[in-house]
């Protein structure tokens, strides 16, 4: 088999080892600057080559380049060995901004999309409730229109970020007589708006990112709704492939298997380093064909993308979803195994889910609770397999509740 990219590939691949080279880590007075300012600095020259946001039309902030799955693979590499940041993650600009792209009005595009990229404006989510989790048609959080604003009453749950989000996204019973998934609209919401009352809970991290998210009487614009009235459910569909592939995403694997993989070179069994140990070495090795199998779909879902094969990446997607947080529990498992003793005693990490706290105890610990609650997140486990098994393998459907 030859899995050489061609030259054309090849020569894109040295321009951006120039590029990153000359612009990464930054240089002179720009490498005094603090570290958030710097990522932000090193963004804008990456955008202005054209090599992050490169789905986002230049209005909007992106850098608009046409699609390329090997670019793109290319590009995660390179910046990956860099260790330069590329796209900012999280759940605006990997879900949001693109629902908009595909479902907002061009006036929210314009609005919302660009600071949302830059990261100046902050996200929440508002789709669960406490009725309302897997079977999330069930929700009851009502808007109603009055005049020239939507009142809003209700209460979400889950709701992650929302203590320091700038706004929230969710969803919100617009037609109570309309049958479940009909008369679900889905809306913007300023979350400094009179009425809302944010109740953190706290996770068995010890950290507290999660909220309930309380509405009594609260006022927002007529203009808040992306999509039309009552077709809600059509809008989060796109957000929750969105969702999926970034839970999914192979790079955020990758990344913490090369600290698992650092972690074994660090920690000793038997006087040796434990990288040394078959044991280990086969677990790694296991774990990794799960890595790079997740890589391998994620191109190859992305290829079929572009080829406009809708049907075809919608599988994959859920696919993605559930054997990456299952790949991420065998590797969270493992970085436990070689803690020993002391992943029982570290402090857990305040902040989890980044590949840089991966460098100590204290991270793997909050990344293995992490690893159990993120195969619930963006849809249970259990959700994905039905879903597979009904529409991909045809498997007779689950009874629904009525
Ligand atoms: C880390 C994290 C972050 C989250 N962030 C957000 C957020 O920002 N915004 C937001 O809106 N929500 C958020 N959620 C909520 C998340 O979307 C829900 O937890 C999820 O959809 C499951 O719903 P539930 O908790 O109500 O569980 P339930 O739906 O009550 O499910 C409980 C169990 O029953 C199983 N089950 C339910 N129905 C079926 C069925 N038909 N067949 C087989 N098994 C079934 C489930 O798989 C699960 O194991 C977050 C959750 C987590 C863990």
């Amino acid at each position: 088999m030859d899995l050489r990219l061609g030259e054309k590939y090849e020569a894109f691949r040295s321009e951006v080892r120039a590029f990153l080279r000359e612009h990464w880590p930054l240089r002179g007075a720009d490498a005094q600057l603090a570290p958030e300012r710097q990522e932000k600095l090193f963004r804008e020259r990456a955008l202005a080559r054209g090599y992050v946001y490169r789905g986002f039309p230049r209005l909007y902030g992106g850098s608009e380049q046409a699609p390329d799955a090997l670019e793109d693979m290319i590009l995660d590499q390179e910046f990956r060995t860099a260790g330069a940041p590329r796209d900012i993650r999280g759940i605006g600009p990997a879900m949001l901004a693109p629902t908009l792209l595909d479902c907002g009005s061009e006036e929210q595009r314009i609005r919302f999309i660009p600071p949302t990229l830059r990261g100046d404006l902050r996200w929440c989510q508002g789709y669960s409730e406490p009725g309302a989790g897997s079977d999330l048609a069930a929700l009851s959080s009502r808007a109603v229109l009055d005049g020239d604003s939507w009142r809003i009453d209700g209460h979400k749950i889950w709701t992650s970020e929302a203590q320091s989000a700038d706004y929230m996204f969710g969803l919100f019973r617009t037609e109570p007589d309309a049958p479940k998934h009909a008369g679900i609209s889905y809306l913007l919401i300023d979350m400094r708006s009179k009425g809302i009352e944010v109740r953190p809970l706290r996770q068995m991290t010890g950290g507290a990112d999660f909220n309930e998210v309380f509405f009594s009487d609260v006022r927002i614009p007529a203009d808040s709704i992306v999509g039309r009235r009552g077709e809600g459910w059509k809008v989060s569909r796109s957000t929750l492939k969105h969702e999926r592939n970034l839970i999914g995403d192979p790079r955020y694997l990758r990344n913490s298997f090369d600290s698992l993989v650092e972690l074994a070179r660090r920690s000793q069994r038997n006087g040796r380093p434990a990288l040394e140990d078959s044991s280990v070495r086969q677990r790694l090795a296991e774990i990794e064909g799960y890595v790079c199998s997740q890589e391998y779909s994620g191109q190859r879902q992305f290829s079929a993308a572009l080829r406009g094969q809708e049907l075809a990446t919608l599988l994959p997607i859920l696919m993605n979803k559930l054997y990456s947080t299952d790949a991420m529990q065998r590797i969270t498992r493992l970085a436990f195994d070689l803690l020993g003793g002391d992943g029982l005693v570290a402090p857990v990490a305040e902040e989890y889910g980044m590949a840089s706290q991966l460098r100590t105890s204290g991270g793997w610990v909050a990344q293995y609770m992490f690893a159990i609650a993120n195969s619930i997140a963006g849809g249970a486990s259990n959700i994905q397999r039905n879903i597979i098994g009904e529409r991909g393998l045809g498997l007779p459907r689950d009874p629904r509740a009525k």
